[in-house]
């Protein structure tokens, strides 16, 4: 199982400018603009100011009338970005796998150092202590065994707050929820669903694969595994991927070849594209079957040549999937090439 922590810093402007200006501390700080700024909207607020109905992106005039005594202050953002700096260096050092999600928020892959830790609590307090630490703020964390779960758990208990998300944890936290709560899902999405009868995770616990198909398409698809918890994306740190896949969750269930096939050669195409634009060859190809029965396998193979069309990846895909005995229907497909290299690179070899 993978140990993703996601790290969120509480009010962030205003808790580094409370860290230089003892006297703001534990009042309604608003960070965004002066009091009578026309223009300005919060940038950031207290959890003090919070308690007066104050928001962040809300106009500056409409948080002075909600919070008179408040203190408002306009952002000095070079200040908030060397601050962001020394804590990404922080996250840097405590996780081999960083993924910097935005100024104050991360999510770091701790799989291979859960052993240095007797349990994922002490894990989750030794990273809040060793942020504080290094930028004197505090950070609400999350831990769980993908990201969107991770980032869910982060937002449970601010400010300060540490939750720790285990498997059997799962459908207590999520089956409640508003189908809001689930990545991906914005203003139109939920309110697709709420005409369908869908308003929270439960409700959408009881649809069918083929149900949501029809009526979200993709996202449907996604939303299947989403609320079951299921989010197998990687933490990628920022450049250029190490690798490029996609995959389809198929609305029935397949088996004949020819239409794998098919699907094979859409999926091959996408990747090409990626890879093309990206200006890079592959080494490697790999696919991904998923069985009805949720057994899953992956094969891949060394092109030593280098790919980078879609005829090339469809290829290599196909010899990998004739290498499988097809025995049972196929729900999943994905295509992936990895071990990427630039074109200039490639004319050395
Ligand atoms: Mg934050």
């Amino acid at each position: 199982m993978r140990i993703i922590v996601h790290v969120d810093m509480d009010a962030f402007y205003c808790a580094v400018e409370a860290r230089l200006q003892p006297a703001y501390r534990g009042r309604p700080l608003i960070v965004g603009g002066y009091k009578h700024s026309r223009r300005a909207v919060v940038a950031s607020c207290s959890y003090e100011a919070r308690r007066y109905g104050v928001r962040s992106a809300m106009p500056i005039a409409q948080a002075a009338r909600l919070c008179p005594q408040g203190i408002f202050i306009p952002p000095n953002f070079p200040l908030y970005r060397r601050v962001s700096a020394q804590l990404h260096n922080v996250f840097q050092q405590i996780a081999p796998v960083v993924e910097p999600l935005s100024i104050d928020e991360a999510f770091l892959d701790m799989t291979s150092r859960a052993h240095l830790f007797p349990d994922l609590e002490t894990m989750g307090m030794t990273i809040k202590r060793r942020v504080f630490d290094a930028v004197g703020c505090t950070a609400s964390v999350g831990i769980a065994p993908c990201k969107f779960l991770a980032k869910l758990a982060s937002d449970l208990r601010k400010p300060d707050g540490l939750v720790v998300v285990r498997p059997k944890d799962i459908d207590a936290l999520l089956l409640p929820l508003s189908v809001r709560k689930l990545w991906g899902v914005g203003e139109k999405t939920a309110a697709r669903l709420a005409e369908l009868g869908v308003h929270t995770v439960a409700d959408l616990r009881q649809k069918s694969l083929g149900w949501l198909n029809q009526h979200l398409g993709k996202t449907g698809l996604l939303l299947y595994d989403l609320c079951r918890g299921i989010d197998e994306r990687p933490v990628e740190p920022p450049g250029l991927p190490k690798s490029i896949g996609h995959e389809t969750t198929f609305p029935t269930d397949l088996r004949a070849r020819p239409v794998l096939s098919g699907e094979l050669r859409k999926l091959s195409e996408r990747v090409a594209q990626r890879l093309q634009r990206d200006g890079r060859y592959a080494r490697t190809v790999s696919i991904k079957v998923r069985f009805s029965d949720f057994d899953t396998v992956t094969r891949q193979r060394r092109t030593p040549n280098g790919v980078r069309s879609a005829a090339q990846i469809m290829n290599a895909a196909e010899t990998l999937l004739d290498s499988l005995e097809i025995r049972r229907s196929v729900r999943l497909l994905g295509v992936y090439v990895s071990d990427l290299i630039p074109f200039c690179q490639l004319e050395l070899f």
